[in-house]
């Protein structure tokens, strides 16, 4: 199995993240400026594990190592639905996105967060936005998608700081849409073995088809 842990591994939120009851049922929230039209409550505003994979990855108990105001790259950020919870409770957050389209809804995201920066680029050159991205940063997200998302985490593993976070969601098919999902897993993880300690791995299926969260941290 791919599976390094099946149980939750405790509560480990980052502080600026909480569980809220909304509607009877307790729920991941931020603080923030709303962004997608989900509930709020006071200035907290729901962090939906449906559409976000690190809010599923937080929401199963996922030992993500976040404990708030790190500085982070984000890649695959599109319209900024979960980047814009991070930039929540994060410090400098980097969002790449190489399609104009959502872009444009992610720059208004940023208007009210001055700690989020929008960058229009493809996060598969890095060499492109380095000059813009401080170095060493605390935690590399991944969500991009698309074919080659092993390659995608290797190429962006120089801006981490040593013992810093890769939060991957890896999505079987971007890569293959008809083998076996679990084969694609093993596949992508030991490609990335080759740049990464894999601290721990969780299907997300409960809150996203076929994809898998992983931990890693840079060799
Ligand atoms: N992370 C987003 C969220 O939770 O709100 C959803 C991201 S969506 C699943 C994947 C995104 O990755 C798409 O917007 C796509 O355009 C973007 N993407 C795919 N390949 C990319 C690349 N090479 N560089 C930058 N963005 C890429």
């Amino acid at each position: 199995s791919d599976e390094t842990s099946d149980e939750p591994s405790g509560e480990s939120l980052p502080t600026g993240v909480e569980r809220h009851t909304f509607d009877d049922r307790e729920r991941l929230a931020t603080q923030g400026p709303p962004v997608y039209g989900e509930p709020t409550d006071g200035d907290w505003r729901v962090w939906d594990a449906g559409r976000s994979k690190l809010g599923a990855m937080l929401e199963l108990g996922m030992d993500t190592g976040l404990v708030g105001d790190e500085t982070v790259l984000y890649l695959g950020a599109a319209s900024g639905t979960t980047v814009s919870h991070v930039a929540d409770f994060a410090g400098p957050t980097y969002a790449v996105e190489f399609a104009p389209r959502p872009v444009r809804d992610l720059v208004g995201v940023a208007e009210d967060r001055e700690n989020l920066f929008p960058l229009l680029k493809d996060a598969r050159k890095p060499e492109t936005y380095a000059h813009v991205v401080e170095a060493d940063v605390d935690v590399l997200v991944q969500d991009v998608a698309t074919r080659g998302q092993a390659k995608v985490a290797a190429d962006n593993a120089a801006f981490l700081r040593e013992d810093g976070r890769l939060l991957a969601a890896i999505k079987a098919r971007s890569e293959d849409v008809t083998a076996d999902p679990a084969d694609v897993f093993d596949e992508v993880v030991a490609e990335l073995e080759a740049t990464y300690e894999i601290l721990e791995t969780q299907r997300l299926d409960r809150f996203h088809d076929d994809h898998l969260g992983v931990v890693a941290r840079p060799k």
